[in-house]
């Protein structure tokens, strides 16, 4: 099978799981409890918390552990709104969010907030500019993500922490796409609040964190209850995955530049390889050094995405539409129609995420495949004939 959906989640280490297995049987104990067995949880957890501190060149009291990217967005947004509605009532945010941002904002438009959702350039881009110009004397968080995880765009985000702070504006970013696989340092990005999660690094899922900067680190806890995480996140922790989390960090602060270098020269050969080799395609998204390492995203022109991965499938490569099948109906993916696409484009666009194992050769193949199928769906298509037709 040739895995080409990291962006959706990724394979854990082996490394990983061997660290995690000993806190599932031998090392069960309650990591808020007295004796020896529950102190080896809490140490297993201070281990961990080091390690993904060490990945964001912070302190570990910044890191709250979480169930994973979509709490920890959760949390930031819910909790700082509630935080600073006494001074005002209005968040900004972009058009291409992941959907753990858009819809926790659209929950908080219900209950009385303003959001200004920021549209996008053609490739992705929100700019310093735009997010200045939306600022209101009741702004009171502006959330942008790090990189997109359907086209990839990496967003200005030290420059838009910048225009946050000058303002007096808490700064939260979803960088569940980049944490690991961009450097990233909030202290000096300007980043008050950052979303993670561990399934995204190799890590197991149902794990995440929220870093807080001093300035956010007086929002409330989303989840009430016992005084875990330092009174900001009740609930027994979920240690072999904290465990499992943390040597996940590790294991990426120690191979981030050769991953990216690796990963973004295959993207580049990928995505050039398909465009000389197969007529009627384009790329989404931006290039080069703005673009996450793992992320092609492909337009094939007459072309039905869903069909073409049901075809990818068949012949053993998994890949995404980047859309959300919602039963029965497909909707058209949002972040492709904010940066201009149709209706019909957005339906005819492919996402091929690598992980650090990705060879070229997997690449090779799947394009061979790809010009296949991609053929054979083509000659069925009426339009393409029609289109033949007309233009010899
Ligand atoms: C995967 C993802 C999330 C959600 O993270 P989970 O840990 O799966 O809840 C949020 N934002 C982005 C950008 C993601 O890619």
């Amino acid at each position: 099978m040739i895995y080409l959906d990291n962006a959706a989640t990724t394979q854990m280490k082996q490394e990983v799981l061997d660290e995690m297995m000993p806190y599932f049987r031998e090392y069960y104990g309650n990591a808020s409890a007295v004796y020896e067995l529950g102190n080896k949880s809490k140490y297993a957890i201070d281990v961990a918390r080091d390690r993904a501190a060490a990945l964001l060149h912070t302190k570990a009291e910044r890191i709250f552990f979480t169930s994973g990217g979509s709490e920890s967005d959760n949390w930031a947004i819910i909790k700082t709104a509630q935080m600073l509605k006494g001074k005002g009532h209005h968040l900004i945010t972009t058009a291409i969010e992941h959907p753990a941002v858009i819809n926790t904002m659209k929950a908080l438009e219900d209950e009385g907030f303003e959001v200004t959702f920021l549209p996008v350039d053609e490739k992705g881009f929100v700019t310093p500019e735009q997010v200045e110009e939306a600022i209101r004397d009741d702004t009171i968080l502006i959330s942008v993500m790090f990189a997109n995880n359907e086209i990839g765009t990496i967003e200005p985000i030290e420059e838009i922490g910048c225009i946050a702070h000058e303002h007096g504006i808490l700064f939260h970013t979803d960088a569940v796409q980049a944490f690991g696989q961009l450097p990233i340092d909030p202290d000096q990005m300007n980043i008050d609040l950052l979303s993670a999660s561990a399934h995204k690094i190799y890590g197991p899922k149902g794990v995440g964190l929220l870093y807080l900067s001093p300035k956010a680190s007086r929002i409330r806890s989303l989840i009430h209850g016992g005084g875990q995480e330092r009174n900001k996140r009740a609930g027994t922790e979920n240690v072999p995955g904290i465990v499992g989390f943390g040597k996940a960090c590790e294991l990426a602060a120690s191979t981030i530049n050769e991953r990216m270098q690796q990963e973004s020269s295959l993207r580049d050969y990928f995505i050039k390889k398909v465009l000389d080799e197969i007529p009627f395609t384009y790329v989404n998204g931006a290039s080069g050094d703005d673009r996450l390492p793992g992320n092609a995203n492909i337009g094939f022109k007459f072309v039905e995405a869903e069909s073409e991965l049901i075809m990818l499938d068949q012949k053993g490569i998994a890949a995404s539409s980047g859309s959300a099948c919602t039963a029965g109906s497909i909707d058209p993916s949002h972040v492709l129609l904010a940066i201009g696409r149709d209706e019909t484009e957005a339906r005819e666009s492919l996402r091929f995420t690598l992980s650090d194992a990705t060879t070229k050769e997997e690449l090779d193949k799947t394009v061979d495949v790809l010009k296949e199928t991609v053929e054979m769906l083509r000659s069925t298509n009426l339009f393409y004939q029609d289109y033949l037709e007309k233009n010899g």
